[in-house]
């Protein structure tokens, strides 16, 4: 394979030692990539695609695929989230689209978009539109635009680029900011000097997906991206939070925060995060400890909000505006800190172990297993989540009433001393819990 026209498959194209000005002179006028639509997407998605395109071209209107899906179709790597965008309307077109009688369609007229969910897929569909910033960090006012306005309103060159449906030029390339060239590269850069002021939420997106694709960030959109961290407090608590999700999510976060952490980027979060090796080995850990094939979005932030005092992890609650859930087992991680020194004594019983962990949830005990130091601690809550919380006596409430015990808070305590005597082993089937209650019958 030719060094120029090797085709995006490999990570490894952007190193190549290949000279830019052989690109442009051997770079085809257009480049159509209906053969990797063809290899990359299922069958009936690109038959689904090729059908809108013919729906919105007897419309009279032209349709795109845009952004992160032509990003990876060009690496080779698998996104099944369509971004669609209309040059007309968006709403207009979903309607027609009712006739295909597939996947569920919501529209939000307001916006000019639409969703169709189907399966396991999911197809946005957006009038084209341009955006101008009234003041840094506000949501933009947009008005219809032109592929050309749409791309241009777009974070970084390499998610800025389209691909024709319409029949006529089904499957051209439009990349009118060298986004094909900077994937090549390997490089994230902005489309224009004020990208970062007018939206620093592209910050953390950066950070995203130079680490994501082991990609660098351009010279000036470092310079520009790091003159713009102060911009960071323009955007609300609640987007800032949507950012850190999406980080979390990754596959690697702990590689985004360490980056976030030296560019003091993390640190417009909560002066106290860290994204430094605790972290990393942290996270790790982790997810060994967790389900396969979920990422572990509630552990990963419980880690990260660790070595937060009690006061700095009510700052972190409030600032990003975070769940119920996820408030609680911020609050529950950090309880249970307090209780590691006690976990950490070798003569603890299962039933004291259960009582000290009982009720916290699966986040806050993983979190505490993973960062704390002592074997013992870690062994006893490892007991817990396999073992312990899943002990229940035999007997239940009917079968004491049966046995003579009169209703009410007596009968409660000899319920919780049953349970203590099964969790401790000294009782393993029914016959010894009614011996056990009888002789405190006695
Ligand atoms: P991912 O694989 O992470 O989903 P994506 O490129 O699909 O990446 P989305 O967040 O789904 O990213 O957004 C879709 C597209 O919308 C992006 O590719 C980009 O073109 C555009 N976009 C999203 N957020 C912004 C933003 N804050 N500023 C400018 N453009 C944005
Ligand atoms: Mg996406």
């Amino acid at each position: 394979m030719g060094k120029v026209d090797c085709e995006l498959s490999s990570n490894l194209c952007y190193n190549a030692d290949y000279q830019i000005a052989d690109f442009i002179t051997k770079m085809p006028k257009t480049i159509n990539l209906s053969s990797q639509i063809q290899k990359q997407l299922p069958a009936k998605l690109v038959k689904f695609l090729q059908t809108v395109g013919e729906i919105a071209a007897k419309q009279e209107q032209k349709l795109y695929l845009v952004g992160g899906v032509v990003r990876d179709l060009l690496l080779g790597q698998a996104n099944l989230d369509l971004d669609l965008v209309v040059e007309g309307d968006a709403i207009n077109l979903t309607q027609q689209l009712a006739q295909l009688k597939q996947g569920k369609i919501t529209t939000h007229p307001r916006f000019g978009t639409a969703k169709l969910q189907w399966g396991k897929w999911s197809v946005d569909f957006a009038t084209a539109r341009s955006e101008t910033y009234a003041k840094p960090g506000a949501l933009p006012s947009v008005e219809p635009g032109s592929i050309d306005s749409d791309l241009f309103r777009r974070d970084f060159t390499i998610n800025a680029m389209a691909i024709y449906l319409t029949p006529t030029h089904y499957g051209e390339l439009i990349d009118l900011h060298g986004g094909r060239d900077d994937l090549k590269h390997g490089l994230i850069r902005i489309l224009h000097k004020n990208s970062f002021a007018d939206d620093a939420t592209r910050i953390w997106r950066g950070l995203r997906y130079e680490q994501r694709l082991d990609f660098q960030l351009e010279k000036n959109t470092l310079k520009l991206l790091k003159r713009n961290i102060p911009m960071l407090d323009t955007i609300s608590g609640n987007r800032i939070q949507y950012e850190l999700e999406c980080i979390l999510k990754e596959e690697f976060p702990e590689k985004i925060l360490r980056r976030a952490g030296e560019l003091g980027v993390l640190a417009k979060v909560h002066p106290s995060l860290k994204g430094d090796g605790w972290l990393a080995g942290r996270f790790r850990q982790a997810r060994q400890l967790s389900l396969p094939d979920l990422p572990p979005v509630g552990l990963y932030l419980a880690l990260l909000a660790y070595p937060l005092t009690n006061e700095e992890n009510k700052q972190l609650i409030s600032h990003l505006k975070l769940t119920r859930s996820q408030a609680q087992t911020l609050r529950d991680t950090n309880s249970l800190k307090d209780k590691l020194e006690s976990l950490a004594d070798p003569k603890l019983t299962p039933s004291r172990i259960y009582s000290l962990l009982h009720g916290y949830s699966d986040s806050a005990i993983i979190a505490n297993e993973s960062a704390s130091d002592s074997p013992t601690a870690r062994r006893h809550l490892q007991l817990f989540l396999d073992k312990l919380r899943y002990v229940k006596p035999i007997l239940i409430g009917d079968d004491l009433l049966k046995m003579g015990i009169a209703p009410g808070p007596h009968l409660k305590e000899i319920l919780q001393l049953l349970h203590e005597a099964r969790l401790d082993g000294k009782v393993t089937s029914r016959q010894d819990e009614e011996d056990l209650v009888k002789g405190w019958l006695d």
